[in-house]
């Protein structure tokens, strides 16, 4: 993007052999980085957190005849003699010796050119991997390591266990994050002098390396010494960098922003429903602080169907009657232009100008479009990241919507305030988030809540069903399409996909529409927009009855006469996006149902987090429980969670640091807020370490 290389961030130097390539480690070439990449990121930096999960001990170097069955020992033995296979079931075996007896080693499979350049008989050679019992001999099977006496010392020794990923082995990678570490820096320390004593912590490296050479189980734990300074410090950074950003945005000048409340009114006169009390309540705090001198900062949380929309609109009109713009920003395209359709008739109701800004437009509309903003003849636009184009400017931007804000880098968010003198910001989100990690993801930001959902709403039935009931699934559907209902259909998401979510999904179209002809719509990512606008207007106007997604329909759409959401291994998906998908029914006055197709056998885990959909409908109580459930590393680890993803905290475990890395982040920005002094030097180097190129950005433009 434009706006990034015009403000290139400035890495310390120091870093800059942490964010080459992993191909530019010795030994990473193009086929082997990619699978590195794949696993852990593409940069070195990214090897440095992936932590070892095990470790093994090849310390035990018995004799042949001491060698207990089941472990895994280090034996040196001479080679006697190569026995190749009779059948080609048959494995390829290597006879050994040492004083106290014979063992074999196995190999199915094998190169034998391979394995006699590995095993010349009459030398001696190192060999580590499980001892097993067969026919009464000791054999192993595939050792791990085979190496000459030289290269004994390397490995007698405690090897640490990685996570791997189809493709990749355990020595390639165990030899990459070696490679990495060789060329991880001494950094200058970032750490108040006082807590990392308290602590008992060592210096960066250090800690690294520890946790990279962990000696026994108890050096995996997650509250060892080491693991627990790693995490403090991506706790650190991350918390310096809200608060950053955050100080950037409440220091510089705001401005008073005061509607009279006329147009408003108009709107509201023309809404065919009352606002809830905590829409109200929530349009109030925010017309408050539009009104304070300071810049707004604040967050709109709102489970899904909660009605952010119309407080958004309110908050907008506020602008617009004092006599500046406002701007709303979505992830998607679909998104926008239902935003845009659900405001246009109460804007016209109020005389206000709205506009919708795509990168679909034409150019001659585009170019209408922009001298519209420039010139303030257009007050409001609803907009996808389109919106932050260079080209864009306004004639006084005062107040940007962020919806589904977790979508959004911080790039994109300053990138559109900066559009505006002394924006305000109402960034808005559905995805129900607890405390804790609300506290990781966005520092104490002020929030407004919208507790209850708009009244006459009935509560939706939720069930599980076997997948191998899909017969009579689809025959209950085919009864509710008789009665005109409308049913969205989930398709399972297989590998985070795109291709075969979408075979999937297709299948199932077909599939649907021989059973229910010309009733079945399908959509998907994939699709060109025009496509996708088709189908679902087709749906929204009930030309079609069945909806078949992947999971596009997820973040906000809105057809409140659907009452039917079937989803197909719901077992596969995370309890928040589950909670997303069946907020998209039960948001007219019909009751609506929600089925939940699981693949048989459920494990135990899964069997309890689709109980608990079946037995709650709150947002946040659902969030509370799936973190318990699987714990904060995988809820944050999720893309879908919207939270920062943090590789090496794991806040079920680290939530006491976060409050501490909370406290030394506000104290630091208090006492030197441009990271001036020799601690924030290091700091500024911490934060780069952890990517948070943004936060340091916020320093340069003052
Ligand atoms: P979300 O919080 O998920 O963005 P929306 O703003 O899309 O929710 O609102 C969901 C639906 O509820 C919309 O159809 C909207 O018109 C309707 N709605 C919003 N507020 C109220 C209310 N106070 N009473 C009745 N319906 C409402
Ligand atoms: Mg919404």
């Amino acid at each position: 993007m434009e706006w990034q290389a015009k403000h290139r961030p400035m890495r310390p130097e120091i870093l800059n052999k942490l964010f080459a390539t992993v191909t530019s480690l010795p030994g990473i070439g193009d086929k082997l980085g990619r699978l590195v990449a794949k696993l852990t990121g593409e940069h070195v930096v990214d090897l440095l957190w992936h932590l070892p999960y095990g470790v093994i001990d090849r310390r035990y170097s018995p004799k042949v005849a001491e060698a207990g069955p089941g472990s895994v020992a280090t034996i040196t033995l001479t080679v006697t003699e190569h026995q190749a296979p009779r059948t080609p079931r048959q494995p390829y075996r290597v006879w050994c010796e040492d004083e106290t007896g014979s063992l074999s080693l196995v190999f199915f499979h094998a190169r034998v050119a391979w394995v006699q350049g590995l095993l010349p008989i009459g030398e001696q050679r190192v060999v580590s991997g499980r001892i097993e019992m067969y026919n009464g001999q000791p054999q192993i099977t595939h050792p791990d390591h085979i190496v000459t006496l030289a290269e004994r010392e390397k490995l007698a020794r405690v090897e640490p266990v990685y996570g791997l990923t189809g493709g990749l082995t355990a020595k390639p990678l165990a030899k990459a994050i070696e490679a990495a570490l060789e060329r991880a820096p001494a950094l200058p320390e970032w750490l108040d002098p006082a807590w990392q004593k308290r602590q008992g912590w060592t210096d960066w490296l250090t800690a690294l390396k520890a946790v990279h050479h962990p000696q026994t189980e108890a050096d995996l734990d997650k509250s060892s010494p080491a693991r627990q300074r790693l995490a403090f410090d991506e706790l650190l950074a991350s918390q310096l960098a809200i608060t950053l950003v955050r100080n950037h945005t409440r220091t510089a000048a705001g401005r008073s922003v005061k509607g009279d409340g006329r147009l408003r009114v108009k709107v509201m006169a023309a809404l065919p429903f009352k606002l809830t009390a905590s829409q109200d309540a929530a349009v109030r705090e925010i017309i408050a602080d539009m009104a304070a001198p300071q810049r707004m900062a604040r967050l709109l949380q709102g489970d899904v169907g909660s009605g952010k929309t119309v407080v958004a609109l309110m908050s907008m009109l506020n602008a617009v009657e004092a006599g500046a713009q406002a701007a709303l920003m979505a992830p998607t395209e679909l998104l926008a232009r239902q935003h845009h359709a659900t405001m246009a008739p109460l804007a016209a109701s109020a005389g206000v100008q709205l506009a919708l800004l795509t990168g679909r437009d034409t150019a001659k509309r585009k170019r209408e479009l922009l001298a519209g903003l420039e010139n303030g003849s257009i007050d409001l636009v609803v907009g996808t990241h389109a919106l932050v184009q260079d080209d864009v400017a306004f004639r006084d931007l005062a107040l940007t919507v962020i919806d589904e804000q977790h979508r959004f880098g911080v790039e994109q968010r300053l990138a559109l305030a900066a559009k505006g003198v002394a924006v305000d910001l109402l960034a808005m989100t559905a995805t129900p988030i607890p405390r804790t990690l609300m506290l990781a993801a966005y520092g104490d930001l002020d929030t407004s809540k919208l507790t209850e959902k708009p009244a006459g709403r009935k509560p939706i039935d939720t069930r599980t069903i076997a997948l191998d009931r899909l017969g009579e699934v689809v025959a209950g559907i085919g009864r509710r399409l008789a009665a005109g209902a409308r049913v969205y259909w989930v398709c399972p998401l297989i590998e985070e996909s795109e291709i075969t979510d979408l075979a999937a999904a297709e299948e199932r179209h077909g599939q649907l529409s021989r059973q229910f002809p010309g009733k079945v719509a399908l959509i998907h990512g994939q699709m060109k927009s025009a496509e996708r606008d088709a189908a679902m207007a087709a749906f929204v106007e009930g030309r079609a009855q069945i909806l078949v997604a992947t999971t596009v329909i997820e973040v906000g759409v809105d057809v409140p006469a659907a009452t039917v959401m079937v989803i197909e291994h719901a077992e596969r998906f995370g309890l928040a996006q589950l909670h997303q998908l069946r907020g998209r029914v039960g948001r007219g006055n019909e009751a609506s149902t929600c089925l939940l197709l699981f693949g048989a056998p459920l494990g135990e885990t899964a069997r309890a987090r689709l109980a608990i959909m079946r037995e709650t409908e709150d947002g946040f109580r659902i969030a509370e429980e799936d973190l318990k459930l699987r714990g904060a590393g995988e809820l944050l680890g999720t893309r879908q969670s919207g939270l920062p993803e943090m590789r090496l905290a794991d806040l079920a475990v680290h939530a006491e640091l976060l409050q501490a890395a909370r406290d030394d982040a506000r104290l630091i920005v208090e006492r030197d807020p441009t990271l001036a002094s020799p601690r924030g030097e290091a700091l500024r180097t911490l934060l780069y370490l952890f990517a948070r190129d943004a936060a340091v950005r916020t320093l340069r433009s003052g």
